[in-house]
C-alpha cells in the first residue's frame, strides 16, 4: 500500500479523456446527438407534449425489448418508480425494507415514501452492492420466519423486501441474493436506476426482482431530462403498475372515475419522444463507455495507491460512472485528491454519504456496516460521458 501521487492520478486521467469542447471535464452529460431535436419537434407540432401521445408506448416498448423484461411502465422518475414497485410488492407501512447503506438518497426515500423503515445492509467490495454472505448471517440472527414471512426480532416488524441496487452500473451478486429473499420469504426489488445496459449472467439487471425500475435523470446513461421507468415480467402487476401511476382511471369515453388513490406519475409523451430518441443511441452509448473504462483500466495500471474499478466477476456493467478505489481508508488523502483534481479542470466526485449517517435515516436498524464505511472514504468517480471516448 502505498500513497498515491495525485499528479500521476491526473496525468492518467488526462491520457485516457478526449474533450472537443473548453472549460472543466463534467462528470457525466448527456450526448443528444440522434433523433432528439425531430422527435421533441414532433411532439410539439402535433401538440401532443402531454399524457397522450405514440413516445410513451414506444419508448415502454424500446425499454422492455431491450432489458428482456415482459413490460415497461413509463414515470415521471426513478423514485416514484420505485416507491410504486415497493407499493406494488406488497410493502405496506411500518414494514422494513432492507437497503444498502451505500446507495443513493432515492433507494431509502421511496421506502419511507411507502411509510416502510429502510433497514441498513453492508455492501460487498467485489460488486460494491449488497453483500449476500453477510445479509444471510444477519438474518440468521435477527430474523423469525412464520406464515407471514419474516420478522425482525428486535423490532417486531415485518420485513418484507430487500433492494439491491447495481452501484455505478455494477450488478450485485443476484443469484445469492435471490436465495437470501427465497429463504427469507421476502420480495426483492431492484434498483436498477444506475444499471440500464448492464448484464449479470449474461442476462439484463433487472429481470430478477419481482419489479425493477431504471431513471433517465440527466446524469443517467440515457435521459428524458427526468424520468424513470418500472419494469417487470409480471403482466398483471405492469398492467396496475400503468393504472396506478395515470390516477387510476376507468377507461371510459367521458366520465371520470377513479378506483383507487392514484397517483400522477405518468411521464409526458415529450419526454418519452427524447427517450425514444437516446434508446436508439444505446448501444453505441455503451460501446463508448466500455471503450473509455478499458482504457482507464489501463492507464490506472501503473498508478500506485489506487486501483481503477472494473466489472465484477459474472457482470457485463455499463460502467455508467467510472470509479477509482483507494488502497487506504484515509478520508483526508481522498479529499486532497478531490480538491487537486477539480483544480485541475478534472470533475471528480467522492461517493454518497452513508445513508444512516443522514439525520432523518440515523435511528433506522442497520448491520454492521463496516465494507460500507470503507468503501465510503476509498470511491472517487471519474469522468465517466460517452463523448470523451477518443473516436
Ligand atoms: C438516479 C437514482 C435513482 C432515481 O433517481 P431519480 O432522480 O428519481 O430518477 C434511484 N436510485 C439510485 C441508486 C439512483 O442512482
Amino acid at each position: 500500500m502505498s500513497t498515491p501521487d495525485i499528479d500521476n492520478i491526473i496525468a492518467a486521467i488526462r491520457s485516457v479523456i478526449h474533450q472537443k469542447k473548453e472549460g472543466p471535464v463534467s462528470l457525466h452529460e448527456p450526448c443528444f446527438e440522434g433523433n432528439e431535436r425531430a422527435y421533441v419537434k414532433d411532439c410539439i407540432d402535433s401538440t401532443w407534449v402531454s399524457y397522450v401521445g405514440k413516445y410513451v408506448d414506444r419508448f415502454e416498448d424500446m425499454l422492455a425489448g431491450f432489458t428482456g423484461v415482459k413490460k415497461a411502465v413509463a414515470v415521471v422518475n426513478g423514485t416514484a418508480a420505485l416507491q410504486i414497485a415497493l407499493q406494488l410488492a406488497g410493502v405496506k407501512a411500518n414494514d422494513e425494507v432492507l437497503v444498502p447503506a451505500l446507495t443513493f438518497v432515492a433507494t431509502a426515500n421511496a421506502t419511507a415514501h411507502c411509510g416502510a423503515v429502510p433497514h441498513f445492509v453492508d455492501s460487498e467490495e467485489k460488486t460494491l452492492g449488497m453483500d449476500p454472505d453477510k445479509l444471510k448471517n444477519y438474518l440468521k440472527e435477527i430474523a423469525n420466519l412464520n406464515d407471514n414471512g419474516c420478522t425482525n426480532k428486535k423490532t417486531g416488524r415485518r420485513i418484507k423486501a430487500v433492494i439491491p441496487m447495481h452501484t455505478f452500473g455494477h450488478p450485485a451478486d443476484l443469484d445469492p441474493l435471490t436465495e437470501v429473499c427465497r429463504e427469507y420469504k421476502m420480495e426483492m426489488i431492484e434498483d436498477a436506476a444506475e444499471s440500464l445496459g448492464s448484464f449479470y449472467k449474461g442476462k439484463h439487471t433487472g429481470n430478477w426482482g419481482k419489479l425493477s425500475i431504471l431513471s433517465f435523470n440527466g446524469n443517467k446513461t440515457i435521459t428524458t431530462g427526468g424520468g424513470g421507468a418500472i419494469i417487470t415480467n409480471d403482466e398483471a402487476l405492469a398492467k396496475l403498475a400503468k393504472h396506478l401511476t395515470s390516477t387510476a382511471k376507468i377507461p371510459h369515453r367521458w366520465e371520470y372515475r377513479h378506483d383507487y388513490i392514484g397517483y400522477n406519475y405518468r411521464m409526458p409523451n415529450i419526454n418519452a419522444a427524447l427517450g425514444c430518441a437516446q434508446m436508439e443511441q444505446l448501444t453505441g452509448f455503451l460501446n463508448k463507455k466500455r471503450n473509455l473504462a478499458e482504457r482507464y483500466s489501463r492507464a490506472f495500471r501503473n498508478v500506485d495507491g489506487v486501483k481503477f474499478f472494473t466489472e465484477p466477476p459474472h457482470a457485463k456493467s455499463n460502467y455508467w460512472l467510472n470509479c477509482l478505489l483507494l488502497d487506504k481508508a484515509d478520508a483526508e488523502q481522498r479529499n486532497k485528491i478531490l480538491e487537486k483534481t477539480n483544480d485541475a479542470g478534472i470533475m471528480t466526485r467522492p461517493v454518497w454519504t452513508l445513508l444512516n449517517k443522514l439525520n432523518m435515516f440515523r435511528d433506522c436498524p442497520r448491520m454492521d456496516l463496516s465494507c460500507a464505511e470503507d468503501l465510503e472514504v476509498r470511491i472517487i468517480n471519474i469522468p465517466s460521458s460517452a463523448s470523451l471516448t477518443k473516436s
